[in-house]
């Protein structure tokens, strides 16, 4: 069956004035399946945010194709990427940044429903409330006229999920959304997202710093380091039997209760983004680095079936 979205070959590049351009997400190719939830994991610069926002087309790529189910949408514009963007929405991180502190809840939720849905009058009222109940934010009454600042953040992060789905998305990208709340908020978010998963039919690209919360909401991860997918398979399965050099320094670090572990920010530095760069990205830390790391990309192998890393030592 054809994938909900595909992208292949991926590239985003990003033009600076100063310290030359640099190539956020480098020949990515990575495969999400309807219902199915993929965490994307890797410390920060790592690409991330890019890829989420590339995936729902709120960044266009330099190169490369994102097919979503048949279609090429990398370079969609105008009326066609608004459809797009009925199909594919995007959580942030940050709830209080990404809502507007001078509307309500309800005017949140109501302005997608019209742009993308056509929604107006009682029939969006109507649509606001359902919504609202879904988020868990009930009874709706108490929320609907409440602005940002009155509300909590996990609470915001709810109207931003319901904004999300107002959409009527068959594909969201959360963006590290519950690295912000609360330690005791975070695992009540999570469930929020799973349950809403099955409820809508949903595919997620869940963005993380955290493994373990990776583990617990995805099916496949897949692991990036400066810009590059370097490995990728079944959450259990990376988890357990990590192959990448990196994986393995992350779980090491990553501690074991689930929702809290970040990355360790090492005190080498960052990984080289510049389109230049050749061989691997990890060579500059690889306590097992070779000749051949430094000069040439590693293909991408099976370490195990459903289970690919690009890793020399694995060749
Ligand atoms: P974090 O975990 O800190 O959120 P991330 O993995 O999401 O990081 P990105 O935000 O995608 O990483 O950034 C990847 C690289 O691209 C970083 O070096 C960042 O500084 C750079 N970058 C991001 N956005 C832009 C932009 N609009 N213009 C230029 N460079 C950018
Ligand atoms: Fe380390 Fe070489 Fe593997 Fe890169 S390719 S992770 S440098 S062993
Ligand atoms: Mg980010």
């Amino acid at each position: 069956t054809v994938p909900l979205i595909r992208a292949e070959h991926l590239s985003v590049r990003y033009r600076r004035a100063r310290g030359g351009d640099i190539l956020a997400c480098r020949d990515l190719t990575l495969t999400v399946q309807a219902e199915e939830t993929v965490a994307l994991v890797g410390e920060s610069g790592s690409g991330k945010s890019t890829i989420g926002k590339t995936f729902v087309r709120l960044i266009e790529p330099s190169a490369g194709h994102l097919w979503f189910r048949d279609r090429d949408v990398a370079h969609l514009a105008g009326s066609a990427l608004m459809d797009y963007h009925r199909a594919a929405q995007m959580i942030f991180q940050d709830p209080f940044s990404s809502l507007n502190p001078w509307h309500t809840v309800a005017h949140h939720i109501r302005r997608p429903l019209a742009r993308l849905q056509h929604l107006r009058g009682s029939a969006a009222e109507a649509e606001i409330d359902r919504l609202l109940e879904q988020v868990n934010l009930t009874p709706t009454g108490q929320f609907r006229d409440k602005y940002p600042h009155e509300l909590s953040g996990g609470q915001r992060q709810r109207v931003a999920i319901a904004r999300a789905l107002a959409a009527n998305p068959v594909f969201i990208a959360a963006d590290e959304p519950i690295s912000m709340l609360d330690v005791s908020l975070r695992a009540d978010v999570l469930r929020l997202l799973e349950s809403l998963q099955t409820r809508h039919a949903l595919s997620f690209l869940y963005i993380t710093h955290d493994l373990a919360s990776a583990r617990y909401l995805a099916h496949r991860i897949a692991v990036v380091y400066g810009g590059s997918l370097i490995e990728l398979a079944e959450a259990g399965e990376l988890v357990e039997h990590p192959a990448h050099p990196y994986t393995r320094l992350l779980l090491a670090a990553s501690p074991g209760s689930p929702m809290t572990g970040a990355l360790p920010e090492t005190e080498q530095s960052a990984p080289d983004l510049s389109p230049m760069r050749s061989g691997c990205p990890f060579a500059p830390r690889c306590p097992h680095v070779m000749d051949r790391c430094r000069e040439v990309m590693p293909d991408w192998t099976p370490a195990a079936p459903e289970h690919d890393v690009a890793c020399h030592l694995h060749a």
